[in-house]
């Protein structure tokens, strides 16, 4: 017997309540998958690099040099720092360390606390539909009710690519009386589409005139291949109704170490704080000054590291459209977008779960982003990730490739 709870009501939100019964989320799924038929695992996405060396050794340091017992509820002030001063770096966003900061246990527990904190049951908060797992649970276990806009997709005439997009007039009707949130995320995850200064002005007029508060969610923020980044935040009049957050996971290939923050106006970190301290009260102790030496680091380097993973993107689109995937190029994070209805095959849920034994790959169906698992038009959509080596991607697509040969 299944004992019930707010819980249950989080889990059927993010899709994973079948007959009464919870499953694990689709990321520890996959990655059991892998691991079960020894398949390649471009499912779940964490990278396969190592992190930067100045970051591993600053970690390494911190716990030799004692930094072990609790940090600062808020973050260690070099980390505080550290990020206000990124901000401003890269984007010309300035807050103060000290009131405009929070440190929080990866950018996982910075939207729990964000959404618990501000989300009162019957509130409605908006984000985009596919959208990561975690958002449908949160909003569910705060009451809130979850509005979507849809990403829409479609081929470019010329290359036969994916081109997955989202509608201004969309966005702008799913506003309503009772928008509470509106949660941006953009490097999306799933689709690595990059949100530009329309869509993203008109979220900012929307949220303002119906007097709603912007949520962002920029963990893919350095992992761009064409243009940079573009926060919300720096569009007029968004700074102060807007609550950034982001994570060390991506940037740093450290998912391991959750370490995530906020940046926002006072009342909003204390409101946030009113939640983030009762969760897990502090964030990591040795880990805080690591990811401060790592924001600290040239541009350059952050640039070499997106340059390296945009090879590994061109390596595994390239070879995925070979075998007769439609793909999408994205312009930012871990993803690409592969359709496998040309391959004849229409159900990406029934793949996935057959891919690990038939080709010894693993990769994620789209629909486990969808309300319900319901993709609709994407329903023969994966998600497949590029962060892993070059020589599992290789791997990866010829043993895809002689799959899709023996299916001719
Ligand atoms: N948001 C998005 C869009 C993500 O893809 C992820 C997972 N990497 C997270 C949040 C969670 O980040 P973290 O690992 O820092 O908790
Ligand atoms: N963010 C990772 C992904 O989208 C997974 C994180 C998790 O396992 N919860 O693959």
């Amino acid at each position: 017997m299944t004992t019930t709870g707010p819980w249950t009501r989080a889990t059927a939100a993010a899709g994973l309540m079948r007959d009464g019964v919870p499953r694990p989320t689709v990321f520890a799924r996959m990655s059991a998958r892998a691991l079960e038929h020894d398949a390649l695992n471009l499912g779940q996405g964490f990278p396969d690099d190592a992190p930067p060396a100045e970051v591993a050794e600053a970690a390494v340091a911190a716990i030799r040099q004692g930094r072990n017992q609790y940090p600062p509820g808020a973050g260690e002030a070099v980390l505080r720092e550290a990020i206000a001063d990124h901000q401003a770096q890269w984007y010309g966003l300035h807050w103060d360390p000290a009131s405009e900061v929070l440190v929080s246990t990866g950018a996982t527990e910075a939207l729990a606390a964000t959404i618990l904190a501000l989300v009162e049951p019957g509130d409605e908060v908006i984000t985009l539909e596919p959208f990561y797992d975690q958002y449908a649970a949160i909003i569910a276990l705060a009451g809130g009710v979850h509005r979507t806009v849809p990403v829409t997709s479609r081929t470019d005439e010329n290359s036969g690519d994916l081109i997955l997009d989202v509608e201004e007039d969309a966005l702008r009707g799913a506003f309503s009386e009772r928008t509470r949130l509106v949660l941006v995320n953009t490097p999306h995850n799933p689709t690595g589409l990059m949100l530009w200064v329309g869509a993203l002005q008109t979220i900012v007029d929307e949220a303002a005139r119906h007097d709603a508060l912007i949520v962002t969610d920029e963990v893919y923020e350095h992992l761009t291949f064409g243009p940079a980044h573009l926060p919300i935040a720096t569009l007029p009049g968004a700074q102060d109704r807007t609550i950034s957050i982001s994570s060390a996971g991506k940037t740093f290939s450290v998912t391991g170490w959750k370490i995530g923050w906020i940046t926002a106006r006072p009342e909003l970190i204390t409101a946030i704080t009113g939640v983030k301290q009762w969760l897990t009260y502090s964030s990591g102790a040795p880990f805080q000054p690591a990811v401060a030496a790592g924001l600290a680091m040239p541009a350059s380097a952050f640039h070499d590291l997106a340059a390296d993973l945009r090879e590994r993107r061109d390596l595994l689109t390239s070879g995925l459209r070979e075998i007769g995937f439609r793909v999408s190029v994205p312009e930012a994070g871990y993803f690409t977008v592969a359709d496998a209805g040309p391959l004849g095959e229409p159900d990406a849920d029934a793949l996935s779960e057959r891919l690990p034994v038939e080709a010894g790959v693993v990769a994620i169906p789209l629909s486990a982003f969808y309300r319900d698992g319901d993709a609709g038009e994407a329903r023969a959509f994966l998600r497949v990730a590029f962060c892993k080596s070059r020589a599992t991607i290789e791997q990866s697509l010829e043993q895809l490739e002689s799959w899709a040969a023996r299916q001719r």
